[in-house]
């Protein structure tokens, strides 16, 4: 079988969601068989050498890929979601955005210490979301293994916002 050219699954919306913007529409990956089961396998032939025992994603899109990923790390998976959505005790990352700020919050009680986690997102932008999964699974005592994207727009500086983490996307837009 042919690989899957998983570029052709992604649809540019101009101006969404506001003027200007040019949105990476992946919700086609999701759409078709065979674009999802080489999402999900890029993303793991990639993490699997990290030896991953959690995977953290963040809402909304982050579960998309996420939880599937981590069923076939045979790994655990975490949500990190919007201040008050999580119905236990939280632990919190702010971070900026163009116009002020937002936060995400986690479980206390969703790593081990020690864990070796794996953060994914659909899309690494300027970084900062990423940059706040790192926080929060830092904070509960976990070690950010990697973090695996299945998009990065390269030209807004993400990557050098995770430093020191090990980094990779599927797709990327110079
Ligand atoms: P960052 O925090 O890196 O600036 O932005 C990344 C976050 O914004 C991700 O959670 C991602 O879902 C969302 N995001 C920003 N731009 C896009 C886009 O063009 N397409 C998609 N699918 N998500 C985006």
């Amino acid at each position: 079988m042919s690989p899957v050219d998983l570029a052709r699954y992604v649809r540019d919306i101009a101006d969404f969601p506001k003027p200007g913007i040019v949105f990476k529409d992946i919700t086609p990956v999701m759409a078709a068989p065979e674009a999802l089961e080489a999402a999900v396998d890029g993303l793991a032939r990639y993490a699997r050498p990290l030896g991953v025992d959690l995977v953290i994603a963040a809402e909304a899109r982050g579960f998309l890929l996420g939880a599937a990923l981590a069923r076939e790390l045979g790994a655990g998976f975490i949500l990190a979601r919007k201040p008050g959505k999580l119905p236990h005790e939280t632990v919190r990352a702010e971070y900026k955005l163009e116009y002020g700020s937002d936060a995400l919050e986690l479980h206390t009680d969703a790593i081990d210490q020690g864990s070796r986690v794996l953060v994914h997102d659909d899309l690494l932008a300027t970084g900062g979301t990423a940059e706040a999964l790192c926080s929060l699974a830092e904070q509960l005592g976990g070690e950010v293994a990697g973090c695996a994207f299945l998009i990065e727009l390269s030209f807004l500086g993400g990557r050098g916002r995770l430093g020191r983490h090990d980094v990779h996307a599927l797709l990327r837009y110079d």
